[in-house]
């Protein structure tokens, strides 16, 4: 079998491709978000990457509505879609198979799936024609999720792939995965974006779901198994959680000794909003703002204190 043939055996869930970022990694850059999270944080702007496996999602505002349309309750053999009071259709989720065939069936779209399933070819095949701009700007691509460590075998085949074609690979992850996983997937990166949240466990697991215990071991163990490794520390600054001067401090005191190691603060936002309705979930932080003055005086406080080595 050639290596060609390899490539399609194994597949994985994506959920979106987003081209020509410059946020993400070393240069212009295509993220490819993987589905599948071992993390459940508070504040998740991606709630369709939670779940692993592909899942239904409807938008209210495209639906026409049961006394036009209600096509997606003809096709549906599990009775999980019923009238709503508005006059639009409900889910019950409980009911659903996740067989999709009401999203074949509706015209407007309002039904529609988040996460396909994809081989590696078919992932690189997809973005070959940026590929003249990562060569020129010194970007390449950048698997994200999600956690991408979750689709370790997956994230491999693309890699491999990747590397091929000559294409540069980074991965932004969440630090939460076995040793293993993340040794595999760093022996083909010159950098990687990886997140520290907090220091404090109650808090983390509080807000998180986990502890971040194993969080900042694998970053010791990362940076002492990579020397060369350019590692990005990212710290997504969420109200109420991690926004004092005394949170980030703590972050910058486990990483002050550490080489090659460069620190920023992500911003919060609320755009996840809408896409928790047509999951129908709750939104937990949705009442949250990160203030502008917080946000400007944690900045100072990182460009004062962390020396770039
Ligand atoms: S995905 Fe299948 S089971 Fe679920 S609501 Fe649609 S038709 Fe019914
Ligand atoms: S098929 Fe689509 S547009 Fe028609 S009722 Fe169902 S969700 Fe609404």
């Amino acid at each position: 079998m050639n290596a060609k043939n390899q490539v399609n055996k194994k597949m994985g869930c994506v959920f979106n491709v987003q081209r020509y970022s410059v946020h993400d990694g070393p240069g212009i850059r295509t993220i490819i978000f993987l589905k599948g999270c071992p993390l459940s944080c508070r504040w998740c702007s991606n709630p369709e990457s939670q779940y692993a496996e592909p899942e239904l999602a409807f938008n209210r505002n495209k639906c026409i509505g049961t006394s036009e349309c209600f096509r997606c309750s003809t096709f549906c053999a599990f009775d999980a879609i019923s009238e709503a009071a508005d006059g639009k259709i409900s889910i019950d989720r409980q009911k659903c198979t996740k067989c999709f065939r009401c999203v074949a069936a509706c015209p407007s779209k309002a039904m529609h799936t988040f996460g396909k399933m994809m081989s590696a070819k078919e992932v690189l095949d997809s973005i070959e024609s940026e590929s003249m701009f990562y060569a020129r700007s010194g970007g390449g691509i950048t698997i994200s999720g999600g956690e991408p460590l979750h689709q370790i075998d997956f994230v491999e085949e693309i890699f491999k792939e990747a590397k091929r074609r000559r294409i540069d690979v980074t991965m932004e992850t969440c630090g939460f995965a076995d040793w293993e996983k993340l040794q595999r997937a760093a022996g083909y990166m010159k950098s990687i974006l990886f997140d520290i949240k907090s220091m404090d466990p109650v808090k983390h697991e509080e807000y998180t779901g986990v502890s971040n215990e194993l969080i900042l071991q694998n970053l010791q163990c990362l940076r002492e198994a990579f020397p060369d490794l350019q590692i990005f520390v990212r710290t997504p600054l969420i109200p109420g959680f991690n926004d004092t001067e005394e949170d980030i401090k703590a972050i910058l005191t486990f990483i002050k000794d550490m080489p090659n190691v460069k620190y920023e603060l992500l911003p919060y936002h609320r755009m996840g909003q809408q896409k928790y309705e047509y999951l129908d979930r709750p939104y937990e932080m949705i009442e949250e703002k990160l203030q502008d003055e917080t946000y400007s005086k944690l900045q100072s406080l990182v460009s004062a204190k962390r020396e770039i080595h």
